[in-house]
């Protein structure tokens, strides 16, 4: 398999590869760095990478990944349970961090070794095979407790060059984000993926919409992130000439990790005359769908399958279903090369997640339009209502909800009913807290805008929704108390 980054040899010493705040590096320095660092953690079988969004970060996944030693990014905010869950699931000889950073006691007893991103050393060959385990991310944690997946090189390679078809996406490309570096967004998209095409990336730190407007006038080519970002993207560019101007010239601006609200999407285009595409992913599968840059940008939909990605969607029997209607509901599966390999030490999970004929279940219910396009409804887990004898995503209903001037936030779920089997349910964050919508009304509203039977028959209204550091909405702690 070729260099899964040919630009860390090839090109010239003062290109710039990573920016993070106002630290920086070029290819050159991060190839040093990368090189003192791999002679360090060789030996390891696995290594821990204490995965703060700083340059550290970024410097010890390339070196994990030049030495061949799969590296477990752990997020520096999980509580002691799942960083404890994280720790004795995934064994890591040694942890990796930042001089600066301050460890918790469940690292006490591991060895740590400090990144010095202006260490020096020869620039490590890339002997890495196509199969060997590069990375072990843990899941967001949405459904269930985050499960390890193994994740090969050659899933990494593979997903991103779909990418770089679908977007364009060249090394003349500066990206912006202010992703966290513990899940497959941030890391692999956000910080492999420029540095794969020898572009360059800029982290925000934290993100703001100044720091996207500022980057996005000075250089930066591409925005990625998470429906919560371009939600306040949405309430910021009515009033900020500046954000608008910024967004206009970006050439993408990719969200993805959650639904994005198509309220937020009209808003966003209506602004700027930009639409947002939005790609669909996984931890286990990396990339499956994209919109593509050339194409069109339907609101509600995640595009089409990448290159190489086979997908289908299947009853609950496992048949296929019989129609590609952009109305017959369907779990989403997918085969191809950017499939991971296996959850860590769960044979079983690994088992019950693949079809007899290789296909990955990825638990996500979705529509798919005769031209390839797929909408997803929801998750098969706690999206999906069954009342009324109709199947009913939460996706659409939360969507319309959006679109009521009262409501700031929704989420929608089912809970059990003695007529209707479920009943909808509608949780909702008004937007003047002393004036929250009635029940009628939005029912009302729903029922105008869909069809009578998905108005939401209860309705709570909530200071904030429950949300992981990804943004997503976590319908397990809305329904359980
Ligand atoms: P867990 O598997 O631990 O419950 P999770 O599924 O949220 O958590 P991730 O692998 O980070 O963990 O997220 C993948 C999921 O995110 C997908 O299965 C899908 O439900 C959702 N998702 C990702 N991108 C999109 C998108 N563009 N639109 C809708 N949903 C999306
Ligand atoms: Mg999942």
């Amino acid at each position: 398999m070729t260099p899964l980054f040919p630009a860390l040899t090839e090109h010239p010493a003062d290109r710039p590869a990573l920016r993070f705040g106002e630290r920086s590096l070029t290819y050159a320095q991060l190839a040093a760095a990368a090189g003192a660092l791999t002679g360090r953690i060789g030996g390891a079988a696995r290594v821990a990478v204490w995965a703060t969004p700083t340059l550290e970060t970024a410097v010890a996944v390339t070196a994990a990944l030049l030495a061949g030693v799969p590296a477990v990014p752990l997020n520096p905010k999980s509580g002691p349970k799942e960083l404890g869950h994280v720790l004795s699931d995934s064994a890591p000889g040694l942890v990796l961090a930042a001089p600066d950073d301050e460890l918790p006691a469940a690292l006490a007893d591991l060895p740590r070794v400090d990144v010095d991103v202006h260490g020096s050393g020869p620039v490590p060959e890339d002997h890495g095979r196509d199969e060997d385990p590069a990375l072990i991310v843990y899941t967001s944690g949405t459904t269930g407790p985050p499960k390890g997946a193994v994740i090969p090189r050659r899933a990494i390679a593979s997903t991103l060059d779909a990418l770089a078809d679908a977007w364009q996406w060249s090394g003349d490309d500066v990206l912006v984000h202010g992703l966290p570096l513990f899940h497959v967004h941030g890391l692999v998209l956000g910080t492999l993926g420029p540095l794969r095409r020898g572009g360059s990336v800029r982290h925000l730190g934290r993100f703001t919409t100044q720091g996207v407007a500022r980057e996005l006038t000075s250089g930066a080519t591409m925005l990625f992130g998470v429906p919560t970002m371009y939600h306040r993207i949405a309430e910021a560019v009515t009033g900020d000439p500046e954000l608008v101007k910024a967004l206009t010239g970006a050439r993408l601006l990719v969200s993805g990790s959650a639904a994005l609200p198509v309220h937020d999407h009209g808003r966003i285009a209506t602004a700027t005359g930009r639409r947002v595409i939005e790609r669909y992913g996984m931890t286990e599968t990396l990339m499956n769908t994209s919109v593509r840059a050339d194409g069109e940008a339907r609101p509600g939909t995640v595009g089409v399958p990448l290159p190489g990605v086979e997908l289908r969607l299947a009853e609950d029997d496992g048949s296929e279903v019989a129609a590609y209607d952009g109305e017959t509901v369907g779990e989403i599966q997918v085969r191809g090369p950017n499939l991971f390999t296996e959850y860590l030490n769960r044979p079983g999970a690994t088992a019950a997640a693949f079809t007899a004929d290789g296909f990955f279940r990825t638990g996500d219910m979705a529509v798919r339009d005769p031209d390839g396009y797929v909408r997803i409804v929801g998750r098969k887990a706690t999206d999906l209502i069954k009342s009324g004898g109709y199947k009913i995503g939460a996706g659409e209903i939360e969507n319309a909800l959006l679109e009521h001037p009262g409501v700031r936030e929704a989420a929608v779920t089912g809970e059990p009913d003695p007529d209707l089997g479920e009943r909808i349910v509608a949780w909702i964050v008004p937007d003047d807290p002393q004036a929250p919508p009635a029940l009628e009304e939005l029912a009302d509203h729903v029922a105008e805008r869909l069809a009578p039977h998905k108005r939401p028959r209860v309705v709570h209204h909530l200071d904030a929704l429950p949300r992981n550091d990804m943004g997503k909405i976590m319908k397990r702690a809305l329904t359980h108390g």
